[in-house]
């Protein structure tokens, strides 16, 4: 008996799409079933290499039928097949992800070559067909099952005797459309379909067959018509064309729509190695970082083949951490087919292949940094941040590996910059490689601490992102000239006057400083006078180890809270509140408490601090206010 059921909403949508299309490339339906065809028999061969239950065939082949009379095109393959939850769950649903952008774009567009991007192939035969049937038999179920749509609201799905596993899709070509210049008629032709397999899917792993007419003479020079059985791809993949041979078109297309892209790839590296481990990789970057790039759901992963038979869909090991946003293949003839998905994370021909793959990518992307800088710039505003995580990761294990590939705004330039660059326009005097944190350009520019740097006219990398902090941690130092951040630790640009100046005046104040210091010794470590400042009256500085932007990146993280920054208040000796703070610890010491108090939240403001008690500081000030008229 047949089950009558509705497809999911968005499902109804895009048919809907389907039937009422006006799509240039219709055409393309065929690639979209022969590809799901072929993903059917890998997916049958790689299961049968391990579950007794589905079983080997000694021949793979998608087989192409048509019928003229019955204005049929039939799709067989000996696949996986589908079990009846999976007809229901596959074919009457379409995938959740992206599936509402897909409808977005398609609504808007003309181009039926979309589809394929969306893994919504099944559907687009509805462009062509007002009847589809799908008779399918899987290794896991005792039957087969007939599935058929008019494409309109419902589908049904009844029992039918299937002897072999596989697929056989059948399309009722629509009747020909004289006003929409639609030819269906054509799509039983065998010289379209020949052409459209041709076009689209000639590198299809499996055999595309189909029962060819051909005329010919007989040995009285009578013409006689015979079928015969002729494979119609040269299932060649694209990777194992000469290099030369493909051209970019190929490519791009190739990535869109193996990989589900709208954009082309931002840059696409073809491999080809023979030696001790053969293999060829086609690898591809995309334009932007998909949207859970930078979180935990983002799966890296490259498709492997041996010997042009797929094997498996994601393989991690193939792309280190540091470089997860590769997409593509690696092929392989040194794997074996057999090998199990465990056993496949320790073979050492992996292992080689990975490596290998690491380095020319990293080369790629050097070069690219060199010659292609805009190129570059694209590549580093999407991933960047993971390649700063790749040299933090790991105790520094790929630190050199990655320093060249990082770049920085700076205080000079509103152009990133590369460390070396840096380190080549250093001052002659300049020991150390300055950097700065802060979330924009304006406020590290602004930070107290940048006055003694602007004065030395010293150039100083912009830290914006929270993770270069810890990068640079363990970086440590960059062609022997060590890292140095201008809000930490004593400030080393003070010349010998000077800091015999600053001793001096900070004995002559040290009851003053220890007051301070006494008034808000919860809040910091110390108090002192200022070596660094120009006009800014006051700054808070950090002692060496955690840093004031790293304790608040901590903060953020779970089981990392708690740990401190050792906060230091430094006050500008020269600057006119220095001055103000003496006469008050003078003349009424009682107010050096308010002050102080004032004095820290000042500091925090101007780094961009929150403020621990807003209302007791505007409290304070607000006081103040009122005094200073009295
Ligand atoms: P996609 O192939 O991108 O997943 P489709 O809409 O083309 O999207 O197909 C949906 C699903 O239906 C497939 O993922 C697959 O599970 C199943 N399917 C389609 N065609 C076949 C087939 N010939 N044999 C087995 N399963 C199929």
């Amino acid at each position: 008996m047949a089950k009558t059921k509705n497809f999911k909403t968005e499902s109804k949508k895009l048919l809907n799409l389907m039937i009422n299309s006006i799509y240039t490339h219709k055409e393309i339906f065929l690639r979209e079933l022969i590809s799901n065809a072929s993903d059917a028999i890998d997916k049958r061969h790689y299961l049968s290499l391990s579950d007794e239950k589905v079983p080997q065939s000694d021949t793979y082949e998608i087989f192409i039928e048509t019928d003229k009379e019955n204005r049929t095109l039939t799709i067989k393959d000996n696949g996986i097949g589908m079990t009846e939850a999976e007809l229901e769950n596959q074919l009457g649903t379409i995938a959740e992800s992206g599936s509402k952008t897909f409808l977005e774009k398609l609504e808007k567009s003309k181009d039926a070559d979309l589809i394929g991007q969306f893994g919504v192939g099944f559907y687009s035969a509805f462009m062509v067909a007002s009847r589809v049937f799908v008779k399918t038999r899987s290794p896991y179920s005792d039957t087969g099952y007939l599935w058929q749509s008019e494409g309109e609201a419902t589908y049904s799905i009844s029992e039918t005797k299937k002897d072999t596993v596989g697929t056989e899709i059948t399309l009722v070509l629509r009747e020909n459309d004289s006003e929409q210049e639609e030819n269906y008629s054509a799509y039983l032709e065998e010289d379209t379909i020949k052409a459209l397999v041709k076009k689209y899917s000639d590198y299809v792993r499996h055999a595309i067959k189909m029962a060819v007419s051909k005329t010919e003479k007989d040995a009285a020079d009578k013409e006689k018509t015979k079928t015969e059985i002729e494979t119609l791809n040269s299932m060649k993949p694209l990777w194992k064309k000469a290099k030369n041979d493909i051209t970019t078109e190929e490519l791009n297309d190739f990535y869109k729509r193996q990989y589900g892209d709208f954009d082309e790839p931002l840059h696409t590296i073809h491999i080809d190695v023979e030696g001790m481990t053969t293999y060829t990789a086609l690898l591809f970057i995309p334009k932007k970082a998909p949207y859970d790039f930078y979180t935990e759901n983002y799966e890296k992963g490259l498709q492997l083949y041996s010997k042009s038979v797929f094997i498996q869909d994601k393989n991690k090991d193939l792309v280190p951490e540091h470089f997860k946003f590769l997409k593509g293949l690696v092929d392989s003839a040194d794997l074996s087919l057999n090998i199990s998905r465990e056993m496949l994370q320790h073979n050492r021909q992996l292992k080689k292949i990975a490596s290998h793959l690491e380095k020319k990518v990293k080369n790629e992307l050097e070069k690219m940094l060199e010659n292609d800088r805009e190129k570059y710039l694209t590549f580093y505003d999407a991933y960047g941040t993971i390649l700063k995580y790749g040299v933090y990761d790991n105790f520094g294990a790929n630190k050199e590996k990655l320093q060249d590939l990082i770049l920085f705004k700076t205080s000079k330039s509103d152009d990133y910059i590369t460390l070396k660059e840096y380190v080549n326009r250093m001052k002659e005097d300049q020991k150390n490689i300055y950097y700065a944190t802060g979330q924009t350009k304006t406020q590290i520019l602004n930070r107290p601490q940048m006055d003694v740097l602007k004065e030395k006219d010293y150039e100083v990398l912009f830290f914006t992102d929270d993770v270069d902090e810890f990068m640079v941690q363990i970086l440590n130092s960059y062609d022997d000239k060590p890292f140095k951040s201008v809000q930490q630790g004593e400030t080393d640009l003070m010349d010998d006057n000077k800091k015999k100046d600053l001793e001096s005046k900070e004995k002559d104040h040290s009851k003053l400083l220890k007051a301070i210091k006494q008034s808000l010794k919860d809040k910091v470590k110390d108090v002192k006078l200022s070596g660094r400042l120009k006009d800014s009256p006051v700054c808070l500085v950090s002692g060496e180890g955690l840093s004031l932007e790293m304790e608040k990146v901590l903060s953020k993280m779970p089981d990392q809270g708690g740990l401190k920054a050792e906060k230091i208040l430094e006050i500008n000796p020269d600057h006119d509140l220095f001055k103000a703070l003496n006469t008050v610890h003078e003349k009424t010491p009682k107010k050096i408490d308010d002050y102080a108090s004032l004095l820290y939240h000042q500091a925090l403001l101007i780094e961009g601090y929150p403020i621990d008690d807003p209302k007791d500081m505007s409290d304070k000030m607000i006081k103040l206010m009122i005094e200073a008229t009295k």
